[in-house]
């Protein structure tokens, strides 16, 4: 039987691309999102893919949602924590809604979808859990600091799941994209994208979704089990670490 893949955040942008690609990979997916029906029910038409509306900063909602998948196509063997936002401002203007919202949906988030999912694992003895961080939490960003801690967050929680579930056949690993090219990011003005972000970007353009995409499945295959509590970038070599 094909293996199980919910990916959170599943419907648009980097997530659509991840839920593509692991069902052309042979996964019976499953893609959440939050409130834009019209764009669900369109990726599920075009699809094929079943779409699970449910707030990920929600953890009784995210245990429902989840449960609604499981009923649907069983026990969940892949997870992708990729549902993020941003609510830029510089710190010194920031309010503190803008903080908790990054904190919730981007960090609480780690909690709210796993929690429900790495019993199960566990018990089965396998899981591959991938969680989408940023490289601006790695090397901070002016009127990120809600957004850089929540993805630097997400890098720490990743290393302790790995090391408490190393020995039951679940790895943990993170990837850490650079600019790719998503609403995210077609929301930055152009002006400031030719001449404040491609200069810091070797490789000379934008990330596309299908990049990060392929990471996902290479991490998420069976063969991939020696590698976990990683953090894989995926940046065009703006930062390395
Ligand atoms: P998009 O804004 O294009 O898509 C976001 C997806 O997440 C949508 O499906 C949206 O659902 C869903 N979502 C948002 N909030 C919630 C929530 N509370 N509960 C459930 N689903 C939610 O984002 P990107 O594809 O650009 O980003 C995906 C991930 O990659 C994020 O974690 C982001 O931080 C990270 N990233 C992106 C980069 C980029 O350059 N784009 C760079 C580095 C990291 P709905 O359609 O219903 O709103």
């Amino acid at each position: 039987m094909a293996r199980v893949a919910l990916v959170t955040g599943g419907t648009r942008g980097i997530g659509a691309a991840i839920s593509r690609s692991l069902k052309e990979a042979g996964y019976r997916v499953a893609a959440n999102y939050a409130g834009n029906d019209e764009a669900a029910n369109l990726f599920k038409d075009q699809t094929g893919i079943p779409v699970f509306k449910f707030d990920v900063s929600d953890a009784a909602a995210c245990e429902n949602g989840i449960k609604a998948v499981v009923d649907q196509l069983g026990p969940v063997d892949v997870l992708v924590n990729n549902a993020g936002i941003t609510r830029d401002g510089m710190f010194h203007r920031m309010t503190f809604d803008q903080w908790s919202q990054v904190m919730r949906t981007n960090l609480d988030s780690m909690f709210t979808c796993t929690r429900p999912v790495i019993e199960g694992m566990r018990e089965r003895g396998f899981g591959r859990i991938i969680l989408i961080s940023s490289v601006n939490g790695q090397k901070g960003q002016l009127g990120q600091a809600n957004y850089s801690a929540a993805k630097a967050g997400v890098v720490g929680f990743a290393k302790s799941l790995a090391l408490e579930n190393a020995n039951k056949g679940i790895t943990v690993n993170v990837i850490a994209p650079g600019y790719i090219a998503t609403e995210m990011v077609q929301a930055v003005p152009e002006e400031v994208l030719k001449t404040k972000i491609l200069p810091l970007i070797p490789v000379g353009r934008l990330g596309e979704a299908d990049e990060v995409a392929r990471a996902v499945v290479f991490l998420a295959h069976d063969n991939a089990g020696f590698i976990t509590g990683s953090t894989l970038t995926a940046n065009g070599g703006q930062y390395m670490v």
